[in-house]
């Protein structure tokens, strides 16, 4: 048996098998054995149902039956009910004053039960239990689970990701029958063995014997730390490698004075905080460096991103080619592409950049899907004026137009520059090297990148799935700002809140309600039930609460366009309360909503709520956000208080790494990193270590397919998976 062997030549495995092992990605000896357990259950905790005592914390495993609701006898609380079931006995179970929960669970629905046994010796019950539903019962290593567990060392089961069609207890038996079929003879180790021995990892094989059936739990976490290490390793030198070939390639070599770039800074109506100033510096060091710089600015909504873009987009526009390159021309500075997500975002960087280049003798080009722009204006030096597309392709092609913002149509075939210089992307959190030399078309030179976003993530993930730029931190607000006005909003309070947004309705101003998203299937029913859906709660608000305002949904299923339009009107005060699912967080820049109330706030992570306030807090007027929970749960409430406290949006992805887990962390599942991946994220020191072998390994060998095969073979995988979105 060897690694590359499809399961099929050693295992029976029928056509629905096969595609439900193909949708986890499973088809060969080695994807399977690299299916990790996502847990284990370990069985010395669990009880069995006919043993249980009253009082005691008992978790227990069966099949639910019997679920209805009632009314208790005298207190008329709504309760649900039904019975649990594991072989041994069955025992009641009662949720009180929760009454949906018989709905959310079926009948014959295999479950975790975590509850406390309440009632009497002669009728015992589970009182409400934390339920965790499970598409199987997981263990079978001896005859039952329930079985008395003594002399057994190894009570540890794994619980692997499932599919309809494969459990976790044929992953766990195939796997056990690949390792008796000699598997582990053939394989090797593809880390160099002294990274191993450094960071005192098992070695491949023990690894594999260790994470599908450990004998302790240290074996079991050790290996989950040499598999987590791998990854990020492997993603590491895919970084490491796109770098390298960014500095191969030649690029603009410019030197621009400081004291150029402050007559510029001296046109903004305002001081640069000392974060703005510093990246300056360090973009304009990079400019004259030997290779094109990559280079990620993360500030927070408001923290001054485009000042810092309009600076250093200035100081190449007023830069000359090097010599030979431009020299006959009118018009032969170098030039500076400006991208952004959404057409409104583009032209709200353009209205900023006719602002901050008022009176200079700088063109500007506006491109997008919708029509072209220019400023300034030949007949009036205050205003744009439109112009054919074809008109400002040709103005850019001959360089007399050095800066051109727009939306994806700048990447566009159609368009060629003469000198580009400068690529800045906004809110665009992927932009690899191939778009950017396919900008750079005209001649071979790669342009400086900076890429710009305000998202909050940790920096363990950064330096991750970022691994190839080199990153500038805006974290320091501008001064004189208000901040937002922060409200955690329980049932009782929401009265009040709705007369507060209905009074600054009145006086003019828009408000954002964001609902968690239930148009997508939910693997968290629980969650489902409390949701508001865009819609319904758009019609609800329409004729309860803000009677006779212009409220619209605005949600994930709609079209670009059609997102655009009402964004567009809302940004026109044609619309007073935009009803949203997340999608707003994209920097939509609408100054006169100064509200923005956030239902289901404890689905949210406390980054992804701090982005979502961050949407308010561009106006003159006071800005308000009402994180609206129903949540019970102390821990939740505390949680959602760092909101108030936390100095920005950083400190809060911080704290979701330390109190959510990694798995619920913001941008964490668009990463494409594994569940064990994001584990790995949990810990600087292994990213680290990772980040420096891997680094150090690509220095060391340019091409890894000579020495290094199974590495290279890896590393190419990961292709362009991982990105953030
Ligand atoms: P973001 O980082 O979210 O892109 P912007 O660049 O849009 O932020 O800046 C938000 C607002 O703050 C703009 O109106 C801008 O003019 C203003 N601004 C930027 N820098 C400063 C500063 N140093 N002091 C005061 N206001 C600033
Ligand atoms: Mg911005």
């Amino acid at each position: 048996m060897k690694l590359s062997d499809p399961l099929k030549t050693h295992f029976r495995i029928d056509v629905a098998h096969e595609k439900a092992l193909k949708r986890l990605g499973i088809e060969t000896v080695s994807d399977l054995l690299y299916h990790l357990p996502a847990r284990y259950e370990d069985i010395t905790d669990v009880q069995s149902v006919g043993g249980l005592v009253k009082g005691q914390d008992a978790i227990v495993y069966g099949q639910l039956s019997g679920l209805k609701t009632r009314k208790a006898w005298k207190s008329k609380m709504p309760i649900a009910e039904g019975y649990v079931e594991d072989g041994s006995a069955k025992i009641q179970v009662m949720w009180f004053n929760q009454p949906y929960l018989a709905k959310m669970y079926s009948n014959g629905m295999y479950v975790k039960l975590a509850g406390k046994v309440a009632g009497t010796d002669a009728k015992l019950y589970l009182s409400n239990p934390e339920v965790e539903p499970l598409d199987s019962l997981p263990i079978d290593r001896h005859d039952s689970i329930f079985k008395d567990t003594e002399g057994y060392d190894d009570t540890l089961y794994p619980v692997y990701r499932e599919t309809k069609g494969v459990t976790s207890k044929w992953f766990y038996h195939t796997v056990l029958k690949c390792f008796e079929k000699g598997i582990l003879e053939n394989i090797y180790d593809p880390i160099p063995a002294d990274i191993i021995k450094k960071y005192n990892l098992p070695e491949l094989k023990t690894a594999f014997i260790w994470i599908h059936s450990p004998k302790k739990a240290e074996h079991a976490a050790s290996s989950r730390k040499r598999f987590a290490f791998e990854e990020v390793f492997y993603i590491q030198i895919k970084k490491a490698q796109e770098r390298a070939a960014v500095s191969a390639a030649s690029t603009y070599t410019f030197n621009t004075s400081p004291d150029h770039a402050k007559k510029f800074i001296e046109r903004f109506p305002f001081p640069l905080t000392k974060a703005q100033d510093d990246a300056i510096k360090t973009i304009l060091g990079d400019f004259a460096g030997n290779h094109a710089m990559s280079r990620l600015l993360e500030g927070d909504v408001g923290s001054g991103k485009t000042a810092v873009a309009a600076t250093t987009a200035y100081a190449v526009a007023t830069s000359r080619p090097p010599e030979g390159l431009g020299k006959k021309l009118e018009f032969g500075n170098l030039q500076v592409a400006y991208m952004a997500p959404t057409e409104i975002l583009a032209k709200q960087h353009f209205e900023s950049f006719i602002e901050y280049f008022r009176h200079l003798p700088i063109q500007i080009g506006l491109i997008t899907g919708s029509g072209c722009q220019k400023f300034p204006s030949k007949t009036n030096p205050d205003k744009p004026t439109n112009i054919s597309k074809a008109q400002l392709l040709k103005w850019v092609a001959n360089g007399e137009v050095p800066i051109l913002i727009g939306t994806h149509a700048l990447i566009y075939k159609s368009v060629e520059f003469k000198h580009l210089a400068y690529v800045i992307i906004d809110e665009q959190h992927r932009f690899g090297t191939n778009q950017r030399k396919k900008l750079a078309k005209k001649d071979a030179r790669m342009p400086h990148l900076l890429s710009m976003t305000a998202t909050p993530i940790p920096r363990t993930l950064a330096l991750t799935i970022y691994g190839d730029l080199d990153i500038s931190l805006l974290d320091e607000m501008p001064k004189g700002r208000k901040p937002v006005i922060t409200k955690i909003v329980l049932p009782a309070q929401v009265d009040d809140m709705y007369e507060h947004v209905r009074s600054e309705l009145k006086s003019g101003r828009q408000a954002y309600v964001i609902c968690p998203r239930i148009d997508e299937p939910d693997p968290d029913k629980q969650m489902a039930v409390n949701s508001k859906s865009v819609l319904a709660e758009a019609a609800r608000l329409k004729k309860d609460i803000f009677k006779g305002a212009r409220i619209e949904p605005l949600h994930g299923k709609m079209t670009p366009k059609e997102k655009d339009d009402v964004m567009l009107r809302f940004n026109n005060h044609e619309i007073d309360v935009l009803v949203a699912t997340s999608v707003v967080e994209v920097g939509v820049n609408v100054p006169n909503a100064t509200n923005i109330i956030i239902e289901g706030a404890e689905r949210f992570g406390l980054a992804q709520l701090h982005q979502l306030r961050g949407r308010v807090l561009r106006g003159t007027h006071q800005p308000y956000c009402f994180a609206v929970t129903e949540s019970k749960s102390e821990k939740t409430r505390d949680r959602l208080k760092a909101l108030s406290t936390a100095k920005n949006g950083f400190e809060l992805a911080e704290h979701d790494l330390t109190f959510r887990g990694s798995g619920e962390l913001y941008g964490a599942k668009q990463s494409g990193l594994s569940d064990l991946g994001m584990e790995a994220i949990k810990n600087l020191k292994l990213v680290e270590a990772a980040r420096n072998e891997a680094r150090h390994l690509v220095e060391q060998h340019p091409d890894l397919s000579k020495n290094f095969p199974l590495i290279h073979e890896r590393v190419e995988k990961i292709g362009e998976a991982l990105h953030m979105e």
